[in-house]
């Protein structure tokens, strides 16, 4: 385990109020929890720290995740995880009020996107929509990216849930994910779409909010140096980076070679971490 300094200040894991978590790589690996990952938020909870989820996942609810981590005996209630997939549809709200949204997603996406008041276009008919939102859709297609790129020329702000190329999957696999299908949208339009997600400040800023705390008191747990750990520092969170193992670890060793962002503890596994946080409690 290897410690960091930032701006001359050691990381204090103790005095921190809310932890947030990223997910895949981080508190479980596809399927499997990561090892310490139950007994750490056990300890958080016992001293009253706050828990929190931030993930780019663009396809799945916070209640499908709740029931998700259930399944690996992680405690973890849909009210503490915040999901690219729930919170595009505020993200519309709050920045242009109540609009017509052509979805190329997941039925979720969908379905979140209309509870938070607005008007779902059939993207196959649609002449015209106020905004595109594009999350993690597997039935990706020629004629969804042509319809993107007309109902843009047509006027429609072009969303996108997460700017992730890809996430991991088993063996270094890597699955796409919603930036990839983004770029191709970018290509044509010539211009950078705007995102939702990790490392955007947005839900950062809507779970501090959510918990009526500031960045000072948070600390942001996660795998990605690009997303999870820049995007924690530039919203003035203390980070934490899992740099992982196999597959993940070449990766990381790659990003950690370019001049990136730099967490204020680094460490190989989330049971180092547990391990770190418990010494504080001696
Ligand atoms: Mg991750």
């Amino acid at each position: 385990m290897e410690k960091r300094e930032t701006n001359g200040e050691s990381m204090n894991l103790r005095n921190a109020a809310v932890y947030f978590f990223d997910l895949d790589g981080c508190v479980y690996h596809q399927d499997q929890p990561a090892p310490g990952a139950g007994e750490l938020f056990q300890l958080l909870r016992q001293d009253r720290k706050r828990i929190g989820v931030i993930t780019n996942n663009s396809r799945q609810t916070a209640a499908e995740i709740e029931r998700k981590l259930l399944r690996m005996d992680l405690h973890i209630a849909a009210d503490e995880i915040f999901t690219a997939t729930d919170l595009t549809g505020a993200y519309l709200m709050e920045r242009y009020g109540r609009q017509t949204v052509a979805v190329i997603g997941s039925e979720s996406l969908t379905l979140s996107i209309r509870q938070c008041g607005h008007e779902v276009a059939d993207w196959e008919t649609a002449g015209r929509a106020d905004a595109v939102v594009i999350g993690r859709d597997t039935d990706f297609s020629f004629d969804k990216l042509q319809r993107i790129v007309d109902l843009e020329s047509a006027g429609a702000r072009v969303i996108a849930a997460n700017p992730d190329a890809f996430h991991p999957g088993g063996q270094g696999r890597k699955i796409p994910e919603t930036g990839a299908l983004t770029a191709a949208v970018e290509t044509i339009l010539g211009q950078a779409v705007n995102y939702v997600g990790k490392p955007g400040a947005y839900m950062y800023e809507y779970g501090m909010r959510k918990y009526g705390v500031r960045p000072q008191q948070c600390v942001m747990v996660g795998d990605n140096l690009l997303t999870d750990i820049a995007g924690g520092a530039q919203a003035g969170m203390r980070t934490v980076w899992i740099r992982g193992a196999g597959m993940n670890q070449r990766i990381a060793a790659e990003e950690e070679g370019r001049t990136g962002p730099m967490p204020d503890l680094a460490v190989d596994q989330l049971a180092d971490l547990l391990e770190a946080y418990r010494g504080t409690r001696i």
